[in-house]
C-alpha cells in the first residue's frame, strides 16, 4: 500500500516468545490503536482500538480481545459508502506447539499472527443489511437517482417493472375467468 495512512498488517504479528518461555498462567496485555489496517483485498479496518490479552496455558496462547473498529459498507438501498461500527469480542486459542488441525497456531518462530483471526471475526460481525440512515429513500428503480438527494423526474405513477409483470398476469387471469 502506498497510502501512508495504512498500517501494515504485519503490526498484527506479535512476538510471543517471551510468553512461551514463561509458565502457565503468565499473561500480557497489549493496547491496539491503529488508524487503518488492510486485511486482504476486500476488507480494511479503520480505527482499530482496544485491548488484547495474551495468556499462556498448557495448550498454547489464549487470545482474548475486546476491540472496536469501523468498516465501510454500501448502504443496501442507495449504495452510498457508509461507516459501520463493528465491535470485536474474541476468545481464541493459538496452539503451541503448532498443530496441523488447529484453527490457529503460534508459529514455530514464536510469532502469533492476529490478522487472519481479526479478518474472520470482522466478517462474521459485519451486519447484513446496512442503511446509511434509518429512513434512506434508496434509488429510483427507473432512473437510478439517489432519492435522498431529491426527487427525480420519473412519473410518480410509474410502476416497478416487476409489479407490471404481476399486474399483466392478474389481468390475464381475470380475462380467463370471464371467458369461463
Ligand atoms: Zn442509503
Ligand atoms: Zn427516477
Amino acid at each position: 500500500m502506498t497510502n501512508s495512512h495504512y498500517v501494515n498488517r504485519r503490526v498484527l504479528r506479535i512476538n510471543v516468545g517471551f510468553l512461551l518461555a514463561e509458565g502457565v498462567g503468565y499473561q500480557r496485555e497489549l493496547e491496539l490503536d491503529y488508524p487503518r489496517v488492510q486485511l486482504g483485498d476486500d476488507l480494511e479496518l479503520d480505527n482499530l482500538r482496544g485491548t488484547v490479552r495474551l495468556s499462556r496455558n498448557s495448550r498454547g496462547i489464549l487470545v482474548q480481545a475486546d476491540l472496536e473498529t469501523t468498516v465501510i459498507m454500501e448502504c443496501s438501498r442507495c449504495l452510498t459508502p457508509t461507516l459501520v461500527p463493528v465491535p470485536l469480542e474474541i476468545e481464541e486459542l493459538f496452539t503451541y506447539p503448532p498443530l496441523d488441525d488447529a484453527a490457529y497456531s503460534v508459529e514455530e518462530t514464536g510469532f502469533l499472527d492476529l490478522a487472519p483471526l481479526l479478518r474472520e471475526e470482522a466478517i462474521l460481525a459485519m451486519p447484513m443489511g446496512v442503511l446509511c440512515r434509518p429512513d434512506c429513500l434508496g434509488l429510483c428503480s427507473e432512473c437510478g437517482q439517489n432519492l435522498n438527494e431529491g426527487p427525480c423526474n420519473c412519473e410518480p405513477d410509474d410502476i416497478d417493472p416487476r409489479f407490471a409483470i404481476l399486474r399483466d398476469h392478474l389481468d390475464d387471469e381475470e380475462t380467463n375467468t370471464h371467458h369461463e
